[in-house]
Order: C-alpha cells, then sequence, then structure tokens
C-alpha cells in the first residue's frame, strides 16, 4: 500500500472507504474537501481533477461486470502510482475518480502529471487473460476560485468533464467561467436520466409503442409495421425516441427497456396474427448494447415463444450511432437469431457507420434506406434504383422509408419487388389504431407469396 492509500485508510472515518479500490469515498471527499474549502487561502488555487472512465459500460456490457471491477482496481492502482503522495485521491462511484491537491501546487506540474496520465489511457490494460483499450476524460477547477464550495466545485469539474466527452474523450478541458451554458444542457439530460430510470422502476411505466404500416410497393398491401417507441410524460406530452434513446443506450437502460418493447411488440404481433393477418412481421429496433449482452438471444425466443409468435414473423433491426465494439460478438447474436428464423434488418443503410463494410460483415436479410436521404440532387432515384439492384443481387428484402409523396411511391414501385413505408401511407400509430384502420382500409389478411 502507498503513502497516500495509507493516509486515508488510517484517517478516514468508518464508512468512508470504498471496497473495490481501498481508496476513500465520497463521503470521505465530502468531509476532506470540504475542511480544505474552508481555510484560508491567501488567493492561493488548489486544483481539483474529475477523472471519468470513458467505456467502462462497453467493458461491463461485452466482458460481464467482474471484468468491469476488475478494470477499476487496475485502473485506480495506476492512479494511486501515478499521482504519489501529491494529491489526495478518492473514487466518487464506479467510473469516478477525483484528485485534489492538498497543497498549491504549480500549474505546470499539474499539466505534466495530466499529460501523464493521458498518454497511459492510450496504451492497453493487461486484464489476464484479455488486453483492452480504455481512456478517460478529465476535467480540472482550480478552487477556490471555480469552487467556493462543494456544490460548485463538482458542479464545475462535472461541467468541464462533459466538454471533454463532448469534444470526443480522452481529454482533458480545465474549466472556465463561459463553460456555465452547459450546466443547463447537463440538468436536462440528469431529468432525463431520472425520468428513464424512474419510468423503468415501475415496469416501464409511460413507455409505449406505435406501430408504423410497411406496405408491399406493388400490392398495396400492408404485411408487416415497425415498432416506434414514445414516451408519456405524467403531465401527458409525449417524447419522441430521439430525445432520449441515446441517454437510455449511454446508461445501459435500454436493456430493461429493450425487453419491455420486445415483449410489447411481439404482443402486438400475435393479435394482428390472430386477427387474420396471415404472415404478419413486426420490425422491432434494437440497439447494439442489447445484441452485446449476453443471453440476449435466448431471451427473444423466450419472449416470442411465450407470446406464441412464431421466430419468422420478427424482424429486429439493426443500427449504429457510434462505431462498433465488437463485431464478433454482434455477428454471432445476428447468426444465432437467423438460425432461429427471426430476420435481421440493416437500418437507415448508407449513413454514418451503416455501411457496406458493416453488410460485409453482419448476416442480413433486410436493408433499409431512407428514401429522403436516398433522391439525389437532380431528384431520380439514382441510389434508390442502385440500392434496389443491389439487394436483389445479394437476395435481401429492401424496405424504402420516409415515402411522403405519390411521386417517390410510384418511382419506387418501378423498382420492382420492394417495401415500403411513410408518412404517405401512415405515421407510426398506437397500437389500439392500427388494426382499426387496416380494416377501415380494407387491408384484408395478407400473405407474403
Ligand atoms: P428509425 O428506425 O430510422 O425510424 C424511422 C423514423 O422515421 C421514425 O421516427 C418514423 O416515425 C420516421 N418516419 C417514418 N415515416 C416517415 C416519413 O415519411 N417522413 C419522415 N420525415 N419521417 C418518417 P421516430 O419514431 O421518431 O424514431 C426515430 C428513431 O428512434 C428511429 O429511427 C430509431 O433509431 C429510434 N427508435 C425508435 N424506436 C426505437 C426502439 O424501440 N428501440 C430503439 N433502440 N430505437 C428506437
Ligand atoms: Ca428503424
Amino acid at each position: 500500500m502507498n503513502q497516500i492509500s495509507k493516509f486515508f485508510t488510517l484517517s478516514s472515518a468508518p464508512g468512508e472507504l470504498d471496497l473495490l479500490t481501498g481508496l476513500p469515498n465520497r463521503q470521505a471527499f465530502n468531509r476532506i474537501v470540504g475542511s480544505l474549502l474552508q481555510e484560508e487561502h491567501d488567493g492561493k488555487q488548489r486544483a481539483a481533477l474529475l477523472i471519468d472512465i470513458d467505456n467502462l459500460k462497453m467493458i461491463n456490457c461485452n466482458f460481464g461486470y467482474d471484468a468491469g471491477d476488475l478494470f477499476i482496481a487496475l485502473f485506480a492502482d495506476f492512479l494511486i502510482e501515478s499521482l504519489g503522495d501529491r494529491y489526495y485521491l478518492f473514487h466518487m462511484n464506479s467510473d469516478a475518480f477525483m484528485v485534489v491537491s492538498p497543497h498549491t501546487l504549480e500549474e505546470d506540474a499539474v499539466t505534466t502529471d495530466i499529460d501523464t496520465m493521458l498518454r497511459r489511457f492510450q496504451l492497453p490494460w493487461d486484464m489476464g487473460c484479455e488486453s483492452l483499450y480504455c481512456t478517460a476524460s478529465l476535467s480540472l477547477v482550480y478552487f477556490p476560485s471555480f469552487g467556493k464550495d462543494l456544490t460548485e466545485l463538482t458542479a464545475n469539474l462535472y461541467i468541464a468533464n462533459f466538454m471533454a466527452k463532448q469534444g470526443g474523450k480522452n481529454k482533458a478541458v480545465m474549466y472556465q467561467q463561459d463553460m456555465q451554458h452547459v450546466a443547463q444542457t447537463l440538468l436536462k439530460r440528469y431529468q432525463t436520466e431520472e425520468m428513464l430510470r424512474d419510468a423503468v422502476k415501475e415496469s416501464c411505466r409511460g413507455f409505449e409503442l406505435y406501430y408504423q404500416p410497411i406496405y408491399r410497393a406493388q400490392t398495396n398491401k400492408a404485411e408487416g409495421a415497425e415498432a416506434l417507441l414514445r414516451f408519456r410524460r405524467r403531465d401527458g406530452i409525449v417524447l419522441m425516441p430521439d430525445s432520449f434513446i441515446e441517454l437510455a443506450e449511454m446508461t445501459e437502460l435500454i436493456i430493461p427497456i429493450g425487453e419491455y418493447i420486445i415483449r410489447q411488440s411481439a404482443a402486438f404481433c400475435k393479435s394482428m396474427l390472430d386477427r387474420g393477418f396471415a404472415d404478419f412481421f413486426v420490425s422491432i429496433n434494437i440497439s447494439f448494447c442489447q445484441l452485446q449482452k449476453p443471453g440476449f438471444v435466448l431471451m427473444v425466443l423466450d419472449i416470442l415463444r411465450e407470446a406464441g409468435v412464431p421466430n419468422k414473423n420478427i424482424v429486429l433491426e439493426i443500427t449504429e450511432r457510434a462505431a462498433i465494439s465488437n463485431i464478433d460478438l454482434i455477428m454471432n447474436s445476428c447468426q444465432e437469431l437467423r438460425d432461429q428464423g427471426i430476420r435481421i434488418a440493416l437500418d437507415d443503410f448508407g449513413t454514418g457507420y451503416s455501411t457496406l463494410s458493416l453488410l460485409h460483415s453482419l448476416p442480413v436479410d433486410i436493408i433499409k434506406i431512407a428514401y429522403s436521404m436516398a433522391s439525389d440532387l437532380t431528384n431520380t432515384p439514382v441510389f434508390v434504383r442502385l440500392m434496389s439492384q443491389f439487394a436483389q443481387a445479394l437476395n435481401l428484402m429492401l424496405v424504402v422509408e420516409g415515402v411522403e409523396e405519390g411521386e417517390q411511391l410510384r418511382a419506387v414501385k418501378a423498382l420492382g419487388n420492394c417495401y415500403v413505408q411513410g408518412y404517405y401511407y401512415h405515421p407510426a400509430l398506437p397500437a389500439g389504431d392500427f388494426a382499426a384502420i387496416m380494416d377501415k382500409e380494407g387491408q384484408k389478411p395478407c400473405s407474403r407469396e
């Protein structure tokens, strides 16, 4: 045990030590830094750093929580070694550490320490049987100038750390007065996260699934639907997924929410099959984080069996908003799902990370493209036509989304065998309205062949 942890082991009150790392915890931080803040400082500034591990959730998701704990312990050992007795070091919660200089330090010395840490974070971590990459984002606040009390100090550390993450992670950002506007964004994010957590605790209260019909272009018959998530707040306002899905993914709340989505979608599919819509399929959006979770495939199969829905009536749509960390794991999950008859769709094809190289690695049955993205500058749907030929050559089903106007629909129909989804037909509808609208339109029970 080195000097710094010895110091805290001796001086920390009961309940102030973190069992995993042996470091003082958040209570110790409040007591010790709280009293530092009350000392006379004669205008001299001390440095406080927040070190937030960038991808701990990725480690938990890919390798399990024991591996996550092992990584935190390794990370803490590195900080203890590297910072020596020049700083107090605290483990605040799973991925966050605080570092505080008890004495006034030269700015250059602090910068050198930060550079050393950032350089180390770029190297692999030896986890025994695996070695992996995981970085951290740092924020720096000089106090008491920018932290007169504990509340202000921690708030400013979190604001600057948020800037470091926004700036691409594995960075250090020093707090400056003009960053206050970020506080509003952070507060909103915090409130959304609390709202999602509360909803999950109450069996996903407030989450609702809407269903947008998917038509076969040639026949004008609805053959399936995409399940699209909404959140109804207590005040009745309905939130669209773009305002909370990314946060749900970052916080892993998408795991329990995703299970709820699959259950609801399976029940909806069963109700449509029972109404006589033979071969009706429901297409469910899945986040990569869900696919990486051990046991995901079994969970899906169990839900479908319980609901009495054949596997072939379910499509899982996968899309990626960030670079994929573990393509092998995802590939295996997709293959296992396909082996069981569940179809896989590559969503938002041609945008962002959802590209040809992803299609090359992943076993898929369907590609989805957005018409808005696909129509080119001259307004001739060259891209859609190419995609259609491409899908035919690979024997893939093509779904063109975002078709809003008759002219777009005619262009898509000219391509031959493909599926269409868009406001031209219907937006996403509450489950209760869906079947009623299908009946009203005279949609007859359909069969794919
Ligand atoms: P996405 O999967 O690309 O879904 C298509 C989005 O386009 C939906 O927005 C849909 O309402 C909208 N849309 C459909 N037809 C038209 C049209 O003709 N014109 C225009 N302008 N838009 C159209 P929505 O429901 O707001 O969903 C946004 C995104 O949120 C989805 O994009 C998907 O990435 C994500 N999402 C939605 N539901 C879920 C879910 O259950 N799980 C996960 N993981 N993500 C979801
Ligand atoms: Ca989708």
